[in-house]
């Protein structure tokens, strides 16, 4: 006999792995299904192997990542160490129209893309979470800020987040460690921006989940700095490092690598999922699993992928797809548009160690007054650093004269201002099954359909402008704007497709991200997304998957499910 669960849940990475770890602390038992296979932190983690330890020098097989990765390798995280956290896009295909290309970037092993993520961490607020119902673009969120803040503050008090408080109400402070710190020219630029802005434009340190000091049995970061390539140290949040080990130590986690689910089995007298496809990844058998209740993370385009993949009599169309929006209102964010510059002087001030870590500018547009050229906003990342090494492996020489200017001749000081703004829901932004095209497992890859439209443009504009504005404002020089126009896809913020809403007829999933016509089936990933704000979404991801654990099991309880 098969062991019986009380849940699966679908995927490891950030949402599977909090999934995972809720549900058997409140005490379920849980299988754990994950399409790739497992991973080491011990052998294969790879941060502190330096260049002349690769094979190619940290240059890259490029020959093979054009053949095998040619989606993955235009991620700036896709390198030689950590190419191997990121799919074969040949055994994982998808298809775009014509014109409009899409950049899918996925990680396919246990903790997903939570290896490689950049650990950016930002609250919403309901500037964010009324934005659809105030513009009329998208259905209104079912939530509000005050029915997520609970459990930011829960997840954040367990995944550890570096931060400074600063009272913004467009951006609230959470339960922070105490933040990194600012280099000489990133306090110089705030200050300047504060005086010239009157306190409109506030430049904090950026907000990520990487631990400044000891935190729930895992260690302070050193600063090494290559967190994409995974930490032995644990220090920065991944479901590897942080909540697979504690739904592991409930005793009542089974982890199952290479299970590629292949759709949700459902009974429909019931009205119930009744558990999952299962196709094994290197035998290719095809197994069931059952369980009380399905928990769908396998990241948002997957997991919309696998209820399009789950059809029957009352699902010709997908499971849980009454309304017909699922797949539809594909968004990711845009980045890229903004400035740099030089900025003078602190020439006797360097830096120490790699923090691993930015600056953010929080978002100053259409929070009190409306832009009449946009909806929503944008914010900055980026940071300031002493050049001369920025030049980095093209930089030529060798010898003892050539290490001596290394490390006695910096260059000046550069600041970057680097946007991340919000697109807006489109019901011409969708994915659907692909009639022709399968994975390695015969399993229907997506068609993607997804372009900015011109709210996105506008914002592009606006970004370069006052981010070249704030670096005259601080006095930088020789400041070129940074107009990278981007393929959507690649901001790696991909969400919506099932999102979630008011009203059964326009969404896929209620406030409690279960699914209006399948209560037993949630999905807490992305995909759940009713917009995308300008904020990293995966917190947010976080803090509705452990919402929606603890609801579900409220309603096992009493025997509602
Ligand atoms: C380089 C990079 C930088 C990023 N930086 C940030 C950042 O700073 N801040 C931020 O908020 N976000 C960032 N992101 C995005 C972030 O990684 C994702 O939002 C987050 O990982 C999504 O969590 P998830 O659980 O939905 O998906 P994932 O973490 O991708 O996990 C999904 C898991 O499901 C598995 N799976 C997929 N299909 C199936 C199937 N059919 N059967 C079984 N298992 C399946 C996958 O193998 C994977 O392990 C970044 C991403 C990358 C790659
Ligand atoms: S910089 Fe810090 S978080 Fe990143 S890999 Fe090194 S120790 Fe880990």
């Amino acid at each position: 006999m098969p062991p019986r669960f009380d849940a699966i849940v679908i995927g490891s990475g950030i949402t599977g792995g909090f999934a995972a770890k809720e549900l058997t602390e409140l005490g379920l038992r849980v299988l754990v299904l994950e399409a790739g296979g497992p991973v080491d932190p011990m052998t294969d983690y790879v941060e502190h192997v330096q260049p002349w330890e690769q094979p190619f020098r940290g240059w890259g097989d490029r020959a093979r990542l054009e053949r095998e990765q040619p989606v993955q390798k235009d991620c700036y995280a896709c390198d030689e160490w950590s190419a191997k956290f990121f799919v074969n896009d040949l055994e994982n295909p998808y298809t775009t129209p014509d014109g409009k290309p899409f950049s899918w970037i996925r990680g396919r092993q246990v903790g997903g893309r939570s290896i490689t993520w950049g650990r950016q961490v930002y609250r919403w607020s309901d500037l964010d979470f009324e934005a659809n119902a105030r513009d009329g673009h998208g259905v209104d969120w079912p939530i509000r800020y005050r029915d997520i803040a609970p459990w930011y503050d829960h997840v954040e008090r367990f995944i550890g987040v570096s931060g400074k408080p600063e009272g913004l109400d467009q951006l609230p402070d959470g339960q922070f460690l105490p933040p990194m710190e600012f280099n000489c020219a990133e306090s110089h630029v705030r200050g300047k921006l504060l005086q010239a802005f009157s306190g409109e434009r506030v430049l904090t340190i950026g907000r990520c989940a990487i631990l400044t000091e000891d935190h729930n049995g895992r260690a302070a970061c050193h600063y090494c700095g290559t967190c994409e390539r995974g930490c032995v140290s644990l220090s920065y949040f991944s479901s590897l490092n942080a909540t697979l080990p504690a739904a592991a130590k409930t005793g009542r986690l089974t982890l199952r690598p290479w299970s590629v689910v292949e759709s949700i089995l459902y009974d429909p007298p019931s009205r119930r999922a009744t558990g999952v496809r299962v196709i094994d990844a290197n035998t290719r058998e095809v197994l069931e699993f059952k369980a009380r209740i399905v928990f769908l993370c396998a990241s948002t385009l997957e997991s919309t992928r696998i209820l399009l993949n789950s059809r029957s009599r009352d699902f010709a169309d997908g499971l849980a797809n009454s309304s017909g929006v699922l797949g539809r209102y594909l968004m990711d964010h845009h980045m890229g548009h903004g400035a740099r510059g030089t900025i003078p002087g602190f020439e006797d001030h360097a830096t120490y160690g790699r923090r691993p870590n930015g600056i953010y500018l929080v978002r100053f547009r259409n929070v009190k007054n409306q832009h009449p050229d946009f909806l929503r906003g944008y914010a900055f990342q980026g940071g300031a650093w002493r050049s001369g090494w920025d030049r980095g492996r093209e930089m030529k020489g060798f010898g003892a004269a050539f290490k001596e200017s290394l490390l006695r001749e910096q260059g000046p000081w550069k600041m970057s201002l680097y946007g991340f703004g919000e697109m807006l829901p489109s019901a011409e932004n969708y994915a659907e099954l692909d009639p022709e095209v399968r994975d390695k497992w015969g399993i229907p890859a997506l068609r993607i359909h997804c372009a900015y439209g011109d709210n996105e443009k506008a914002q592009w504009k606006d970004a370069i402008a006052t981010a070249t504005e704030m670096l005259e404002a601080a006095g930088a020089r020789e400041i070129k704007p940074t107009d990278d126009d981007g393929t959507p896809g690649l901001v790696i913020h991909e969400m919506g497709t099932a999102r979630m809403g008011r009203d059964p007829k326009t969404s896929v999933l209620n406030g409690w991200n279960q699914t209006w016509d399948v209560p037993n089936l949630f999905l807490t990933d992305g995909a759940c997304m009713a917009s995308t704000a300008n904020q990293n979404p995966s917190i947010t991801y976080m803090a509705l998957t452990a919402r929606a654990c603890h609801h579900a099991v409220e309603l096992m309880k009493r025997r509602e499910l």
